[in-house]
């Protein structure tokens, strides 16, 4: 027999799982989604991130572990322009999870509602371009990722109808503090306005566009194709004539070519970590104000 205590112990744990249930499972594929949606779902949400922050979002490691979270899932969020088109399609498939078939509310696209850049008039992938839906790098504007902050704000609160004023405050509060920060990294940047930035990806022209720093220059000769000699002499040959000094790196990507192109020109290497939760930067924020603060440092340092 149990005593009185007992039983009470065992309906509170009951009771404890029946809370801690209730939260909503979301899985983002990036850690920069993944940022948002934690801002937005704060601790009402159950949030698991699949791609790592230091890892290319092109082909992610797919993990045993990410089929068990997909299967559990209420909410997966992904980019929606095909980014990890190659690697989540078949763990969607292998997770068998209903909630997530396209079409349900739980299946997030966040490139619903944001112009995406760089949209090809014709389908060709023939020699290897992985953007062929279009720049999928558009959370590196922070104006898009309000845009899909409100978009999570509107499905979680769907399907979670007791948090969803929650959501709303949570999102109106990233929103305002993002808007305040925005104007100031406007001012950081401005003095800078007009100066190119060479990238090893293309990965950083929504960044580009949104502080007026052109980013079109590249050390891959196509999203996807690693630098070749050729190409990089065109590089070196254009940063010369432009007097582009600035070279951005991210974390999986070979520094050592960007060094060489930077020996060749008199470039700084600046290292961009590509998502929040890279080095120092948890949130959305202070992921996007490491970015602009360490590109101004390097503009000025080269005065
Ligand atoms: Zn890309």
């Amino acid at each position: 027999m149990k005593s009185p205590a007992q039983i009470l112990l065992v309906s509170l744990l009951g009771l404890a799982g029946v809370v801690a249930h209730a939260k909503l499972r979301v899985v983002a594929t990036t850690p920069d989604l993944g940022a948002v949606a934690s801002a937005v779902g704060g601790d009402r949400v159950d949030l698991s991130v699949l791609a790592k922050p230091t890892e290319d979002p092109h082909f992610v490691d797919a993990k045993p572990s990410f089929l068990v979270k997909l299967n559990r899932a209420d909410v997966l969020i992904e980019g929606g322009a095909d980014l990890e088109a190659g690697w989540l399609t078949p763990l969607i498939e292998g997770a068998r999870n209903t909630k997530l078939q396209r079409g349900a509310p739980g299946r997030v696209f966040a490139s619903e509602g944001i112009a995406l850049m760089e949209v090809p008039t014709t389908l060709d992938r023939s020699q290897g371009d992985i953007h062929a839906a279009g720049n999928p790098h558009f959370m590196t504007d922070p104006v898009n990722a309000e845009i899909v902050a409100a978009h999570i704000a509107r499905v979680l609160g769907s399907l979670d109808e007791k948090s969803a004023a929650t959501y709303e405050a949570n999102l109106k509060a990233f929103t305002a503090q993002l808007d305040t920060k925005l104007a100031e990294w406007r001012a950081v940047l401005a003095p800078y306005a007009g100066r190119p930035v060479v990238t090893y990806h293309n990965y950083w022209i929504y960044f580009g566009r949104r502080f007026r720093l052109p980013m079109d220059l590249y050390l891959e000769p196509k999203p996807g194709i690693p630098p070749t000699p050729a190409h990089l002499a065109e590089v070196i040959s254009a940063m010369r004539a432009g007097n582009i000094k600035l070279i951005v790196v991210q974390p999986y990507q070979n520094r050592k070519t960007a060094e060489t192109v930077a020996g060749h020109t008199g470039a700084t290497v600046l290292d961009f970590p590509s998502f929040p939760g890279g080095s120092d930067t948890g949130s959305y924020i202070d992921w996007m104000d490491h970015l602009v603060k360490t590109t101004a440092n390097a503009f000025a340092a080269q005065h």
